[in-house]
């Protein structure tokens, strides 16, 4: 470890956090990074653990051994309960830690927005078990439906429905289609495939809102195409883990509802005891430092900044390009140079709705179909963390790819 005597802890080591510890590599600090996990995890792919695509040691590996090169580099394996910005410390599960710079970057959390039943009995998509049991789900319930004499429950058993009509429940949708039709129904011969329905309810009248009109309607005939249902409109008041009820007053039975309706801060956010915006994201300065308080950052999911009007969005690029620019401002905080205020620069958007098909909104460049599916397939190989990652990944999308596979077919208990 570097002889250093200002210490700059970093709180969660998912994209932002992860940056920031790394671009601070050659700065005169000691780096401390948290997370409750031993590991970072690649997000964007958490969908294709959860139908059965990739195992999670693909898309996850572990923060010590990305970092073990570097010289200033420490990891601790915390939960942290609590930010004491007057005392400049974290309690966390195994003590206090103390800091001179702060970045917090602890991401988001699911956002059932205030509905209590379907944080019971619906599922998240955010992290690796919430994956698993996605997976345990959709299994169990074809496995269940094999032994079901009654056809009603049989069809409650074989209806999925995805909330929220954003790329997670888009790419949710679409790759749980693909996985019915193109390999469960060779697990179960005996299934009617027309007992099986993929629901996707959007609340207001179009799926990825943040793309162009065109890609949105590209995306939204590659959905019917998969025969996924899209309902806009599709308020949901409630789920009782059999039926869901809708705000209109429509009553569909489905054993599974996946939701991916949005996401919010950290809770630890909360603990700051400052004032916080939309989503308990909480207002930083344009160098991201928390007002107040200039040897703490904020950055990514738990951040709230706005750039030409509107919030930056709550993307993996944000928080990278902000973990960088965190690095940049504490090197120029320790030399009494003058800080840079960040500005994103967004590369655009990408989403695939299964094989061959996706939709990509990139520099300016609008492009859908196969050539939009390639760039995703290109652009989420090169992002993923370590060459075996990198390797694994592919070799598993070639082998579905050309013999209609999903390798992680297992039904897992604790
Ligand atoms: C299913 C899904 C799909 C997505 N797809 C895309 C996509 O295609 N493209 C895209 O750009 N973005 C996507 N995102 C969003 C993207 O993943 C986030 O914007 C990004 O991860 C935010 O980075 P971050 O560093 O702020 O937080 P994260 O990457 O979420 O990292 C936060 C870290 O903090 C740790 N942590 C949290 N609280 C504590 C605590 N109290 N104590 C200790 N550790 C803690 C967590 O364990 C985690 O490792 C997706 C998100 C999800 C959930």
């Amino acid at each position: 470890m570097a002889q250093a005597d200002q210490v700059v802890v970093v709180v969660g080591a998912g994209f932002g956090g992860l940056r920031a510890a790394r671009a601070l590599r050659r700065a005169p600090v000691q780096v401390v990074l948290v997370d409750r996990n031993n590991y970072h995890l690649f997000q964007p792919l958490l969908y294709q653990v959860a139908t059965a695509g990739l195992e999670p040691e693909e898309i996850a590996k572990p923060a010590r051994a990305i970092l073990r090169g570097q010289k200033n580099f420490d990891f601790r394996m915390v939960e942290v309960t609590r930010v004491d910005v007057a005392r400049k410390r974290l309690e966390t599960s195994a003590g206090p830690i103390s800091y001179d710079f702060l970045v917090l970057a602890p991401g988001g959390e699911t956002n059932f927005f205030g509905l209590g039943s379907m944080q019971r009995h619906g599922l998240g998509l955010k992290d690796i078990p919430d994956a698993i049991a996605i997976r345990n789900q959709v299994l169990t319930c074809f496995e269940l439906a094999m032994l079901e004499p009654d056809a009603e429950r049989r069809r409650a058993l074989l209806t999925f429905i995805v909330v929220g009509g954003g790329p997670t429940g888009v790419e949710m949708a679409g790759a749980l289609s693909e996985l019915i039709r193109l390999v469960l129904v060779k697990d179960y011969p005996r299934l009617n495939i027309k007992d099986v329905r993929i629901l996707l309810l959007e609340a207001t009248d179009r799926v990825l809102a943040a793309m162009p009109e065109r890609l949105r309607e590209a995306a939204g005939k590659t959905l019917w195409r998969k025969y996924v249902e899209v309902r806009f409109g599709a308020s949901v008041a409630d789920y009782d883990g059999q039926r869901i009820r809708l705000k209109s007053g429509e009553v569909i039975p489905a054993l599974t509802v996946i939701w991916a309706a949005g996401v919010r801060a950290s809770p630890l956010n909360a603990t700051l005891g400052l004032a916080a915006a939309r989503q308990g994201r909480i207002p930083v300065e344009p160098t991201l430092q928390v007002p107040g308080h200039p040897e703490v950052f904020i950055i990514g999911d738990a951040a709230y900044r706005e750039q030409d009007g509107e919030p930056l969005p709550m993307v993996a690029p944000v928080a990278i390009q902000m973990g960088q620019s965190v690095a940049k401002n504490i090197g120029s905080l320790l030399r009494g140079k003058p800080l840079v205020p960040f500005r994103y620069r967004d590369q655009g958007t990408l989403a695939t709705i299964g094989r061959n098909a996706a939709v990509a909104h990139v520099y300016g460049l609008k492009a859908s179909g196969f050539i939009a599916w390639v760039m995703w397939l290109v652009v989420h190989i090169i992002q993923l963390i370590g060459f075996r990652n990198k390797l694994f990944v592919l070799i598993n999308w070639a082998w579905d790819y050309f013999f209609y596979e999903r390798a992680a077919r297992l039904i897992t208990r604790d």
